[in-house]
């Protein structure tokens, strides 16, 4: 396995809308493999293909705390069976919005239909803190960042001070619940 980088915002790689996986060969599960291991050592508890530079519709997560054991979850080619009427919202983190956070209303929950590891067709139902974090990664597939959830005037200030940030080259660190 091997450490990609993480691209930060703002960066044109992250506004592109990620083209769906013809079928999850050896090329793609070394991409799941390499996300995953990126995740963890950045560290986050979700990252989506575009975060590192592949525009590829392949989402990882891993929403297990510390001490316990690793409980991944790859996905190719994400798509959503149903969303909940009610809502929740959470303050969410990005690995590539680093020390940036804010409120986003999301669905409670979620069933997705995708592609495992094996390139078999599942389904999973998802509520609370995946459910939230599934939709963050599978919104990174579609070039939206949680900032694009928040009124302009936030998100601008937030991408503001992250182009700053990277003049001074300052490097910034990541909280524990950053997808
Ligand atoms: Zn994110």
């Amino acid at each position: 396995m091997a450490k990609l980088d993480i691209i930060t915002a703002p960066d044109p790689r992250l506004k592109v809308k990620s083209r769906p996986v013809a079928r999850v060969d050896d090329r793609i599960r070394r991409l799941m493999d390499d996300m995953l291991e990126t995740m963890y050592l950045a560290p986050g508890i979700g990252l989506a293909a575009p975060q590192v530079g592949v525009a590829e519709r392949v989402i990882v997560l891993d929403l297990a705390h510390e001490g316990e054991p690793p409980a991944p979850y790859r996905l190719a080619n994400p798509e959503y069976v149903w969303v909940s009427d009610e809502d929740t919202t959470y303050n969410e983190g990005c690995l590539s919005l680093p020390e940036h956070y804010g409120d986003v209303t999301r669905p409670r929950a979620i069933r997705v239909r995708y592609l495992d590891y094996q390139g078999e067709i599942r389904e999973l139902a998802a509520e609370g803190l995946l459910a939230t974090c599934i939709q963050h990664e599978m919104d990174h597939l579609d070039g939206i960042l949680f900032v694009d959830h928040m009124s302009a005037l936030k998100r601008n200030m937030i991408l503001r001070k992250l182009l700053k940030a990277r003049k001074t080259g300052s490097s910034a660190s990541v909280g524990a619940t950053a997808f």
